[in-house]
């Protein structure tokens, strides 16, 4: 079955679209979570941010920065907040690739909130992380 946003790339539902090229798509996301709050979704039906290919996630990236400026032009927020959640203990709830740009006017607009755990590993164990990291790449 389609995704939501595959319905809305082939205009089987509608959306506010502000940009569209072979690879990706860009619309206010529904919720306007801030005034200009835009999604940019890949075209194909990747699931999250494992499926992704070098190609794809290079385009998909120019796309945002590119969105992103013309969002500080148009409405001058204070700040901006990328974001992509990917699978559903991270918030994802449409399983299509797609990231946030989220213009900010306010420190209070989302509540988003980094665990500060800095100190509690040791310098072994951070050692430990990014071997593990390393050998998987
Ligand atoms: P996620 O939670 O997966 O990171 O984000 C999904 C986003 O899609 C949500 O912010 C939600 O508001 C948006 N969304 C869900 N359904 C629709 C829809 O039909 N149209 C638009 N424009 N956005 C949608």
């Amino acid at each position: 079955m389609s995704t939501i946003f595959t319905k809305i790339i082939k205009r089987e539902i509608p959306a506010n679209i502000i940009y569209e090229d072979d690879l990706v798509i860009a619309f206010l996301d529904i919720s306007q979570a801030t005034l200009g709050h835009t999604l940019v979704v890949t075209k194909r039906e990747y699931e999250n941010i494992f499926e992704l290919d070098d190609k794809i996630s290079a385009h998909l990236y120019k796309v945002v920065v590119k969105l992103s400026k013309a969002i500080n032009k148009a409405f001058n927020p204070s700040g901006l907040n990328i974001l992509n959640n990917n699978g559903q203990v991270a918030g994802q709830t449409v399983f299509h690739y797609h990231i946030h740009i989220i213009p900010r006017y306010n420190e209070s607009d989302v509540n988003f909130t980094l665990t500060n755990n800095y100190g509690l590993a040791t310098q072994e164990e951070l050692e430990k992380r990014c071997k593990a990291i390393q050998s998987a790449l």
